[in-house]
């Protein structure tokens, strides 16, 4: 499928006349359609809830529109449970999703009425001590372990990720929490990531709902939800098909009506906790060609680096690029688009094809509205980029500051002589 920006070059000068470049920027009419094509595609269970992933894109103002669908927070830090707070989240709103999670983490989830999913069974006496208690509600991850596979294709390696209980852990899990008081139970499992196939999440629900009706058959635990968590994935190349999230909807609700209803759980919720597909494809990095190299090869330097959208450094992971008002022209130059970091990994593209670049043009690179600006870093003191908002109606609104060297040097406090020096020639 051909890959468009959502945004024109037209509007592009605009924004980049009030905000300089590099930035992140959303499409909110893009991210509004989404949810409610996701809300429509589960629409037959009546529990349906999707829990936004918050660490795909931390932004309160982004997360408030998805707020507006029903959507709760999924979260495993303290930072993203105060955002979800922040945001007006309430008593069910949140799943506490983490691993490997501190005392203080547990209880403010608790305190702000997310429900806890456990990682771990040792979490259970650990959750005790850090409430005093085990709540009502409470979620157990599942890890079957093994690799996960949909017909011949390995989707990921259960076997060798650090989350979630054994089969034999997770039916002990459900009689401890019971007899220590907990009555509603949810179980969660996330197997695959970034899938590109419809078929993703009713495989996953088949094993699910088949693991859920033992469950409350064997050890007695009431189960009211079954989160099917992220894993939906986006078409990063043009070459990849969008999923289809009705025919993923309904997929679910086959597997539903085959193995839950018959069991008489036919009113068991359906959680989600999506975050590349809420909003991958929804955001991309608006970066500058800044300086043109002939060397060994041809490079192309923009004025963002790996630190503005890591994936490609990272996971070697493709991401399209448009350069701006040349989109008819032929594709006969063969760049690498290099950052500016000292490490040489850093390069958005490399042997891409793309039509010839003049310093000055901006490139939109896209699908960087999940997991982009999120695992921003900032190695050589490269400083965080702003996020603009490319509202309905076509104006735009900044919704993050760029990061200040005043920002970058904060921690610096603790050591006043050299914070002084370091602010000298910071506008205060
Ligand atoms: C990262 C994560 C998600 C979201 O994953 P996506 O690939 O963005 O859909 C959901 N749940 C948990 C527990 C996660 O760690």
């Amino acid at each position: 499928m051909k890959k468009r920006p959502f945004v024109t070059l037209e509007k592009l000068q605009e924004i980049t006349a009030q905000y300089p470049t590099p930035f992140h920027l959303y499409d909110e009419k893009g991210i509004r359609e989404n949810a409610r094509a996701l809300l429509e595609a589960f629409s037959w269970n009546r529990g349906f809830k999707e829990f936004f992933a918050v660490k795909a894109t931390p932004n309160p103002f982004l997360i408030s529109i998805l707020r507006e669908y029903g959507c709760g927070c999924d979260c495993s830090s303290m930072t993203e449970l105060e955002m979800a707070k922040a945001v007006g989240c309430r008593k069910g709103d949140v799943m506490f999703s983490s691993n490997d999670t501190p005392a203080e983490e547990f209880a403010y989830a608790d305190r702000i009425g997310g429900i806890i999913n456990l990682d771990d069974i040792t979490h259970i006496p650990f959750v005790e001590e850090a409430l005093g208690r085990i709540p009502e509600t409470i979620s157990c991850r599942y890890n079957p372990g093994g690799l996960f596979r949909i017909s011949n294709d390995i989707m990921d390696n259960s076997g060798d990720a650090k989350y979630g209980m054994t089969t034999e852990q997770i039916f002990e899990a459900f009689r401890i929490l019971k007899a220590k008081g907990a009555r509603n139970f949810g179980i969660h499992a996330f197997l695959a990531s970034n899938t590109v196939t419809n078929e993703y999440y009713p495989m996953l629900a088949k094993v699910m709902f088949e693991l859920a009706v033992k469950l409350e058959k064997e050890t007695g635990g009431h189960i009211t939800f079954i989160n099917l968590s992220g894993g939906i994935g986006i078409p990063y190349s043009p070459d990849q098909d969008p999923n289809d999230i009705h025919a993923i909807g309904e997929g679910v609700r086959k597997v539903y009506e085959e193995v839950l209803v018959p069991a008489g759980m036919g009113d068991v919720a359906i959680y989600t906790e999506l975050g590349r597909f809420m909003m991958g494809p929804y955001g991309c990095l608006v970066t500058k060609a800044i300086h043109e190299k002939h060397t060994h090869k041809e490079y192309i330097g923009v004025d963002a680096c790996a630190v503005n959208l890591m994936r490609p450094a990272m996971y070697g992971a493709y991401h399209h690029i448009t350069v701006m008002g040349k989109e008819k022209q032929v594709c006969d130059h063969l760049y690498d688009v290099t950052g500016s970091l000292c490490e040489n990994n850093d390069k958005f593209a490399i042997d891409r094809y793309l039509p010839k670049i003049d310093m000055g043009d901006l490139l939109v690179i896209h699908d960087t509205g999940a997991h982009g600006f999120a695992m921003g870093y900032n190695y050589n003191g490269k400083l965080k980029s702003s996020e603009i908002l490319l509202k309905e109606d076509g104006s735009f609104r900044l919704i993050r500051r760029a990061e200040t060297a005043k920002d970058y040097f904060a921690t610096f406090d603790c050591f006043p002589d050299v914070y002084k020096k370091l602010l000298e020639d910071e506008p205060v």
